[in-house]
């Protein structure tokens, strides 16, 4: 497929391919849609085995944030950058700066953060060249780490998918098994564990587990029996495509709840499964939202306690995605994804409503 017929297929305004022989800097930053405003996403940093890997990535990625940031009622497009590279030894000062060169370039119509591959410290060196760059230190005026923020809004849309399936208000009591113990899942134990859910872990660290197993009192079981646990709420916190053929027969919750991204192997296969088995499914990117509500709130200068409160949102963003797929007998998943679609096209009307900063803007 040509680099047109991708955007196409995906509905992409811009996609940029920026090269710096001096830095060494390859990066690809795609554009998916501005209607809503400025286009934000992290920066990765990968080996990619070649450059169609990149941009099917970068392709696939930046839609993603469309969706999650119009689901999340935030004013954002979606966007997202590649570097290619291996972020264990091609880092440079030189390298982020251009980076950073090349977004202010496409004058905010794409603002970067931190992803996989790249750090609040890579971030810093970006913020050297361009104002249009987000999650950079606390102390710099940032917002920091991000995963607590996630992990709270994981845990607000818990007990949303609590109260929409088993009609309880209070997690107290409750079984929930926990999949990774990193960032997100660690925050999360913390936030369960004082409201008197029964919690099971795993991790493929030990030494996570025996932290959380000493500070919260959990049960840890084996990489393998976290699937076919007889708990209420399965948390996956790692990985993505861990919701398969293989592992949704050996379920035996009633809701997923977690914070890793793209847990559905099959969107449509997998959400379609999981909804004939019963399962609850809380879709990754609102759930997970927490993350870009949080650097998002660097956009209007910082605030920790608006951005919890913003991230609660995900509470009632979650009812209405229960709501619609009940009413439609539609996965969680499209039920989201219509939403999502439904506030960029609603919002795209402004546009045609007469202002005189619109004439302005025309003469
Ligand atoms: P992390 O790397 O800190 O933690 C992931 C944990 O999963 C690690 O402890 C790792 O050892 C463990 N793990 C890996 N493979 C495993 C396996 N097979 N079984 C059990 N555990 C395994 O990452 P994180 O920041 O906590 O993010 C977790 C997930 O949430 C990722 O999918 C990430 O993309 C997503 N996410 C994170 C944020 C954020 O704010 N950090 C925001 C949105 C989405």
């Amino acid at each position: 497929m040509t680099v047109f017929e991708n955007m196409i297929q995906r509905g992409h305004e811009q996609v940029t391919f920026f090269s710096d022989p001096h830095s060494g800097l390859k990066v690809i930053i795609a554009i998916h849609n501005t209607t809503l405003g400025p286009a934000l996403g992290g920066c990765r940093m990968w080996q990619y085995a070649n450059e169609a890997e990149a941009l099917v990535d970068v392709l696939r990625l930046s839609k993603g944030m469309t969706y999650k940031a119009a689901i999340s009622g935030l004013n954002l497009g979606g966007g997202k950058a590649v570097i290619i590279g291996n972020s264990k030894k091609d880092k440079s000062e030189i390298l982020f700066r251009t980076f950073g060169r090349f977004v202010e370039g496409l004058g905010g119509r794409y603002i970067t953060a931190e992803d996989v591959g790249t750090s609040v410290k890579d971030m810093e060196w970006v913020r050297t060249e361009t104002k249009h760059v987000t999650g950079i230190s606390r102390a710099l005026g940032g917002s920091g780490d991000p995963s607590v923020v996630t992990a709270y809004g994981v845990y607000i849309g818990m007990k949303a998918a609590v109260k929409s399936k088993l009609n309880r208000s209070s997690l107290d009591g409750l079984k929930i098994g926990i999949q990774g113990l990193g960032h997100v899942g660690m925050f999360l134990v913390e936030y369960l564990s004082k409201d008197g859910a029964e919690i099971f872990v795993t991790d493929i660290d030990n030494n996570l587990i025996d932290k959380a197993v000493k500070d919260f009192g959990v049960k840890a079981v084996s990489v393998e029996d976290i699937y076919s646990l007889d708990i209420d709420v399965f948390a996956p916190c790692a990985l993505g495509a861990i919701l398969n053929d293989t592992t949704i027969p050996l379920l035996k919750c009633s809701i997923i709840a977690g914070g890793a991204n793209n847990q559905l192997e099959n969107s449509h296969k997998h959400g379609k499964d999981l909804m004939a088995k019963g399962v609850l499914v809380s879709p990754d990117y609102v759930i997970n939202a927490g993350g870009l509500i949080n650097v998002s709130n660097e956009l209007e200068g910082y605030n920790r306690e608006r951005a919890f409160n913003q991230a609660e949102g995900i509470y009632d963003t979650l009812m209405a995605i229960f709501k619609r797929s009940k009413e439609a007998d539609i996965p969680t998943n499209i039920a989201s994804d219509y939403l999502a679609e439904e506030r960029i096209r609603m919002l795209s009307e402004l546009k045609s409503i007469y202002t005189s900063k619109r004439k302005k803007n025309r003469i």
